[in-house]
């Protein structure tokens, strides 16, 4: 797909196929901040050709969670290069992650087309459990461990204007709590009822001029995630709605009332709502 896109100073982003992931590099003086490593280690080695064209070393990676697509290229990181990642992360990796892998070595995955015969699943080397920094030389960009939505160990990265004039706008990498074109993915150890809260959260603090950088798809804005977030808490209302009713999750899904996105793609929606209804969601 097409090359880097500078979405403000020294902040660049760039989509890869096959799942249009969307890769983030943050450039200072000491180096290059990579955010997530694509989906498989043939994808990472890519991924750190093209960060070559940036003209710094690759000093420090983030994952904004577990997902295959976001993480199985951590292998790929150089020997000393720090990987952060929400403290949760490596828990998530355990319970879906490594049983999706091994699914697919099997040959039972319904993921036959995937590239996985090297994976070494890698969790990050620096857990984070509240927000803090990494000082980049001259740029300080922040990490932001969000409470459960799409997983329970979404990080987003906040990275403030560059100093002095025409710094630009803040940018603030999501992950997956929002996607474009979207709609967001209810995956494997998603939080239905509690993203929407989280998503509401996480926007308060984002001003309407801030580039807003997906985990696929194209930058957006606020406004594009308060839409997004709209849909989600719609969502959860139909899951407590039909929970409430006492349906089950396929009555809830073969229900007529206006589901947002087509039924087949809400499964672990409702699933995973139940589940945090009836306190069994972990
Ligand atoms: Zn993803």
């Amino acid at each position: 797909m097409a090359g880097w896109r500078e979405v403000a100073p020294d902040v660049f982003v760039r989509r890869y196929l096959p799942v249009d992931t969307t890769v983030t590099a943050v450039r200072g003086r000491d180096g290059l901040l990579l955010v997530d490593t694509g989906g498989s280690p043939a994808e990472a080695a890519r991924i750190l050709v093209d960060a070559q064209e940036l003209g710094a070393e690759v000093r420090w990676v983030v994952n904004t969670h577990a997902h295959y697509d976001h993480t199985f290229g951590n292998q790929q990181v150089g020997p000393g290069v720090p990987v952060h990642g929400h403290h949760l992360l490596p828990a998530h990796l355990d319970a879906h992650e490594r049983p999706r892998l091994a699914r697919w070595r099997a040959g039972v995955g319904d993921e036959p087309q995937r590239d996985w015969h090297d994976v070494v699943i890698t969790p990050p080397t620096e857990p984070v459990h509240e927000r803090s920094w990494l000082d980049l030389g001259g740029r300080a960009v922040g990490l932001v461990p969000l409470a459960p939505g799409h997983t329970d160990g979404d990080l987003v990265v906040r990275v403030p204007p560059a100093p002095g004039p025409g710094g630009g706008p803040t940018t603030w990498v999501v992950g997956d709590v929002l996607e474009e074109p979207g709609p967001p993915m209810y995956g494997s150890g998603c939080f239905p009822l509690r993203w929407p809260t989280t998503v509401a959260a996480l926007l308060d603090e984002v001003a309407p001029d801030d580039v807003v950088v997906p985990g696929h798809g194209r930058p957006v804005s606020r406004a594009f995630g308060l839409a997004q977030q709209a849909v989600l808490a719609a969502t959860a209302d139909l899951v407590r709605h039909h929970h409430a009713a006492g349906r089950t999750v396929e009555q809830a899904l073969a229900s007529p009332r206006g589901w947002a996105h087509p039924p087949g793609a809400l499964v672990l929606a409702v699933e995973r709502g139940y589940e945090e209804i009836e306190g069994r969601a972990t």
